[in-house]
């Protein structure tokens, strides 16, 4: 087997979050079948693959295995969990978001034994991605790695960090009354649509290289539900809102709420719990902004090594930000810089045309692998 038939196997067992335990399985199993010198699922379910060289630092290449849904299955070409490969292509939910990377590492991991590193080097296929990191949030504590290597798409471009995610939820008031007498009462939706005209003319934060944050309404529903000759008499509104670094949620909060007083704003709890039930948490729908430090050691040597493996592909060298989150803010709890490198196009992913270029694969792999030999050289 290779990065691609695991890529493919990977594709092929359905793992949304929160269910992704055939998945985390077919991992395992290959770290086994493959002579890892460990393969488990840690108490989160996340599974974890571990090749030691030494005594040195600690690299983890770190990728997720839960998916979003698939979505309407008629509108893909080929079905989402085949992974079928066709023009030159993988396809399926989680080709690019991300089980290649995944595959990708796996094999780069044995590329690097065999050339040699000094160091412990951890392949991580993490749980519950998509719904706020528990499964990354829960590596970075038990794990401690010093260095990480997050493989989100990036189109083989080394990605330096994104803007955070704040989900704001707010309770426009209004009055109830009859529609042919508009004027007795006070229209929820009337109010939500002057909030939001005030809410577009805002100037939000500027922060360096993740540019601004935004404020984007993604939902506006009006109660009585159904009452479609009733003047509204409440609306909830939410506002998916993206931070750079320094806009802190309270400020947030402060600036939505002085746009209009009146409507009753809060960042929601989820619950995170994982397939196995043995850990829970409760948190805000909050994942925070990240951005590498620039200037760090690892940075540079990242740069030199992802440039060099590049150039040796033919391929032109680029730098710049996700626009998406990732787990890299719960991966960088204890201070470890991550370094984001992964195959496939970012605009693909969560879409019904999920898929990857199969020439990206071997580039992928070859680029962890150098990475893992220039990163991991000893104490
Ligand atoms: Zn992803």
């Amino acid at each position: 087997m290779n990065e691609a038939g695991l890529a493919e196997s990977l594709i092929r067992t359905f793992s949304p979050s929160g269910r992704e335990s055939g998945a985390t399985a077919v991992l395992v199993s290959a770290f086994e079948s493959l002579g890892y010198d460990e393969a488990y699922l840690d108490e989160a379910g996340n599974a974890v693959g571990v090749l030691r060289g030494g005594a040195g630092p600690t690299l983890m290449l770190n990728g997720h295995l839960d998916t979003v849904p698939l979505g309407d299955e008629k509108e893909w070409s080929y079905p989402p969990l085949s992974g079928a490969i066709a023009d030159g292509r993988i396809w399926g939910r989680g080709a690019c978001d991300m089980k290649s990377a995944v595959a990708c590492m796996t094999f780069a991991a044995l590329d690097a034994r065999e050339r040699g590193f000094i160091g412990t080097l951890v392949v991580a296929g993490a749980v519950l991605e998509e719904v706020g990191g528990l499964g990354s949030y829960h590596l970075a504590e038990t794990l401690r790695p010093d260095i990480v290597v997050l493989g989100e798409p990036s189109n083989l471009s080394l990605k330096l960090g994104h803007r955070g995610r704040v989900e704001l939820h707010g309770i426009v008031p209004g009055c109830m009354a009859h529609a042919a007498k508009a004027e007795l009462g006070e229209n929820a939706l009337n109010r939500a649509a002057a909030f939001l005209s005030r809410l577009e003319g805002l100037v939000l934060p500027e922060g360096g290289p993740l540019k601004r944050s935004t404020a984007t309404p993604t939902y506006l529903v009006s109660h009585p539900k159904g009452g479609t000759n009733v003047v509204p008499g409440s609306a909830d509104l939410i506002i998916d809102y993206r931070n750079v670094p320094g806009d802190e949620p309270e400020d947030i909060l402060r600036r939505i709420q002085a746009l209009d007083p009146g409507i009753r704003w809060t960042i929601p709890d989820s619950e995170l719990i994982t397939e196995n039930g043995e850990i829970r948490i409760r948190r805000g729908e909050i994942v925070g902004p990240y951005l590498t430090p620039g200037a760090s050691r690892a940075v540079e040597r990242s740069r030199e090594i992802i440039c060099s493996s590049l150039v040796k592909n033919n391929l032109p060298y680029k730098e710049g930000v996700w626009w998406f989150a990732t787990d890299a803010p719960q991966l960088a709890r204890f201070g470890a810089p991550v370094i984001g490198f992964g195959p496939g196009e970012e605009e693909l992913a969560h879409t019904t045309r999920e898929s990857i270029p199969l020439e990206h694969l071997p580039i992928a792999r070859e680029v962890y692998a150098d990475l893992i030999c220039g990163l991991l050289v000893g104490p």
